[in-house]
């Protein structure tokens, strides 16, 4: 895996002294400058006045992407200032880019709306979640990019164009990695708020492949964890139920999870794993006993998302549908195969097919199966042999991960790929919005 600098894991310079990090402080660098507009027309001037200038602009959302993608060398474009519901009706909203999603579904819920799907964390901005393909998990709903209508952005002249959905380039700009201008609205659709039942399950880690089929159909939103090291895996079902008399107790449990757990004792836990590895299957296989919970009822943003986590890194393959069973147990035979410790869980989650040029479900269902950890010195061993068995399997890696892949290989997974580069020449002629990241996986 390529990286800027080496990973290190304290004091984030993320939009202080001036210094960009990514959230897993696996990725910095500092930018010339740093501008936040706010209004569409402070943006068609500052993108004026770079093209005049010649300079690069790159927008950061909320830097969650795992990988340098958003990393700006010169102008960096931050639009917390352009956040807020612009219109709405009963199907769709328009929102401004900035807004972070945690913000969007509070907003939604005070109409009595809500994005029908959702991802594990909602503290990135809406126009960074699509640019990745963010997701879920179900074959009923797409990643977010898939619940687009239409986008606003400036492209590399300066020009604000209006994408709907009678226009090709809204498939081009779903998935849009940052390489085709600055974003400033998004309109998606939106559903009546409603209220979901979690539901979880221990199943044999051998089990799992064989009912995949039956678990990808069982509910609306499904999805499978395995601790790694650990005999069993968890199946998370979700249902639709009428909303309960009080939130008190899912609110308890998120409170503990997120500011004990994750912020405190996991913390602690990593930081004495990394120094001793082989402490972690004893941990895990402890972790694991813990895990199952009573089941959870709340507002779907409630129960879609789960606590931040712990600092730690990922990576993340996305194979068709059938052959999910297949990468999952290549996932599992990882660990053994590649003699690491691995301190955090290896998700599964379906994503139903769309039609987003560069999005992993591009043309059909698929599973999008993460492997995690936050045992730094394993990782690369690690994410090194996951994706030489799923490079086996044709997958595609999620933008916003940890990839190593460059343009020649990921121009033969996806059919659209020469299309995206026509369009991103035809809306950014000289390149203004590149990084180095870019260059590499789009070629320059
Ligand atoms: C703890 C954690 C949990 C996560 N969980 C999930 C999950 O459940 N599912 C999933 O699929 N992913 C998940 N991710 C990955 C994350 O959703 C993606 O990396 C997402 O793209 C990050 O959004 P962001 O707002 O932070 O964007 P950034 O990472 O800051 O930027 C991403 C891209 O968007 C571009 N961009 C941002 N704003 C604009 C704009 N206005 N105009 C043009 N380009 C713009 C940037 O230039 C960059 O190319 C998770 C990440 C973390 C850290």
């Amino acid at each position: 895996m390529t990286r800027s600098t080496a990973p290190r894991w304290r004091r984030p310079p993320m939009l202080r002294g001036g210094g960009f990090a990514n959230w897993a402080r696996t990725e910095s660098c500092v930018p010339s400058q740093w501008m936040s507009p706010a209004t569409e027309d402070d943006v068609v001037a500052l993108v004026q006045r770079a093209r005049v200038d010649g300079r690069r602009v790159r927008c950061v959302g909320a830097g969650h992407s795992f990988n340098a993608l958003a990393a700006p060398t010169d102008i960096a474009v931050s639009l917390d200032n352009l956040r807020g519901i612009v219109a709405y009706d009963d199907t769709t909203v328009t929102v401004l880019a900035g807004t972070r999603l945690r913000d969007l579904s509070a907003a939604l819920a005070a109409r009595g709306l809500a994005l029908p799907i959702l991802g594990s964390i909602a503290d990135q901005s809406i126009a960074g979640a699509i640019a990745t393909g963010t997701h879920g998990s179900s074959l009923t709903h797409p990643n977010l990019s898939g619940l687009v209508r239409a986008i606003g952005l400036v492209d590399g002249a300066g020009v604000v164009r209006d994408l709907g959905e009678d226009d090709d380039l809204l498939d081009a700009a779903r998935v849009h990695l940052g390489a085709l201008g600055i974003l400033t609205r998004v309109r998606l659709r939106v559903v009546p708020a409603f209220t979901l039942r979690e539901r979880i399950e221990w199943l044999p880690v051998g089990e799992v492949a064989a009912a995949l089929p039956e678990i990808s159909t069982s509910a609306e939103y499904t999805k499978v964890w395995w601790m790694p090291h650990t005999p069993k895996a968890l199946v998370f079902r979700y249902e639709r139920v009428p909303a309960p008399r009080t939130l008190l107790a899912v609110h308890a449990d998120r409170f503990i999870d997120e500011k004990i757990l994750h912020r405190s004792l996991l913390p602690a836990i990593f930081a004495a794993q990394r120094r001793q590895s082989g402490w972690v299957p004893m941990f895990n296989r402890t972790a694991g006993r813990t895990l199952k919970k009573a089941s959870r009822i709340g507002p779907s943003p409630l129960i879609f998302s789960t606590p931040m986590p712990a600092r730690h890194t990922e990576t993340e393959a996305s194979v068709p549908l059938a052959s999910g069973g297949a990468a999952f147990d290549a996932a599992v035979q990882v660990v053994d195969d590649a003699d690491v410790h691995v301190n955090f869980i290896t998700e599964l989650r379906f994503v139903k097919g769309d039609t987003g040029w560069l999005s992993p479900a591009y043309g059909g269902d698929v599973v999008q199966l993460g492997a995690y950890t936050a045992v730094l010195g394993d990782r690369d061993r690690y994410f090194g042999e996951f994706w030489r068995r799923m490079r086996e399997l044709g997958a595609r890696p999620h933008w916003g991960k940890e990839l190593d892949h460059a343009a020649d290989e990921l121009r033969t997974l996806y059919p659209r790929f020469d299309d995206f580069t026509a369009a991103r020449a035809q809306l950014d002629p000289d390149r203004m919005f590149a990084n180095p990241f870019l260059d590499r996986v789009l070629g320059n």
